[in-house]
């Protein structure tokens, strides 16, 4: 089995880490945070002591960071996982960035001789734990098929989109598609609930039709208990979003839905709600119509 090395042990580099350790797989992990190093190491994974030092001692290194700054930093900076990993290396950066900066630092590692594909994830920290997310993968299929196994052990769903930077795009379009959903769910609940209708009897009546989804069935009843402990962070949505408006952009695609629930979680942010869980986008709303969804 192939040695791996982790980097990015945060709300889902930890779990995703301990389900390869589960799997069998023996690990180096790093992360700038101590405790989030020592708790993996606790269940059994070596303690890296640099991107450089797992570099050198692994044959497939994943990385799970938060946006484009700190993926070019863990990879291309001063002791950083091109200064030590050793040439056919795979790099799989799991991180959600923009597709631009996955295409670059590809090109960087290329001139190493480290191969890349960027495979961001869908599914939060539920889906971590169990093992199930959905990864989408872009770059070269054969490396594609060397690593589709260690990826299949942290996700149910493994599929191959394009070139590098396609899994990526994948995930800017998941990215609106979610907030978008949490935006119609929000805007809709508080609504039944100033008319006088309790929410949870709406959320019931509607879940099985055309209006129900994964998101109203993961983030409703969060909001009926008030529930915004993240998950997945407001500040890291505004992240997505701002690389989904760059993109688009970039290529001249208007995205107006996407302003708009970009700057409704701008507004939370600016409240001191950007730790929250996206799902407490609906604070916007109960705000504006002075009224509580949560019971
Ligand atoms: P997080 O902030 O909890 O974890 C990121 C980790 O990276 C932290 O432990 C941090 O200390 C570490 N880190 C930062 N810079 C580093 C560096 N230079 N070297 C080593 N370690 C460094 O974030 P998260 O929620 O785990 O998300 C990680 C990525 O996954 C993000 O791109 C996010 O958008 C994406 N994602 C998150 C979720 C979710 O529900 N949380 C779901 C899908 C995708």
């Amino acid at each position: 089995m192939e040695k791996i090395g982790f980097i990015g042990l945060g709300i889902m580099g930890k779990p995703m880490a301990k389900n390869l350790l589960k799997a069998g797989y023996s690990l180096i992990v790093y992360d700038i945070v101590p405790e989030a190093v020592a708790d993996v190491v606790k269940a059994g994974a070596q303690k890296g002591t640099s991107c450089k030092d797992v570099a050198s001692k692994s044959d497939v290194i994943i990385t799970m960071l938060p946006n484009s700054p700190e993926v070019k930093e863990a990879v291309l900076g001063n002791n950083g996982v091109l200064d030590g990993a050793k040439k056919g290396t795979i790099l799989v950066d799991m991180s959600s960035i923009a597709p631009l900066a996955s295409q670059e630092i590809s090109k960087k590692a290329a001139e190493k001789g480290v191969i890349m594909l960027d495979a961001p994830v869908s599914g939060g920290e539920p889906k971590a734990i169990e093992g199930t997310l959905a990864i989408m993968v872009g770059g070269p299929e054969d490396t594609f098929n060397k690593v589709k196994e260690i990826l299949s052990k942290m996700g149910s769903s493994v599929t191959l989109v394009g070139d590098i930077g396609s899994g990526n795009t994948t995930k800017l379009a998941n990215q609106i598609i979610v907030a978008l959903n949490i935006a119609a769910m929000s805007e809709a609940m508080v609504l039944a609930t100033k008319a006088g209708v309790d929410p949870e009897k709406v959320f019931n009546a509607i879940k099985g039709g055309l209006a129900g989804s994964s998101v109203l069935n993961a983030k409703m009843p969060l909001a009926l208990a008030g529930n915004f402990k993240p998950g997945f962070r407001i500040v890291l949505h505004i992240k997505d979003l701002q690389n989904a408006l760059d993109t688009a952009h970039g290529l001249g695609v208007p995205i107006p839905l996407t302003s708009v629930a970009m700057e409704m979680m701008q507004a939370l942010k600016v409240d001191g709600h950007g730790g929250d869980d996206h799902g407490g986008l609906i604070q916007f709303y109960e705000k504006l119509a002075k009224i509580q969804v949560r019971k």
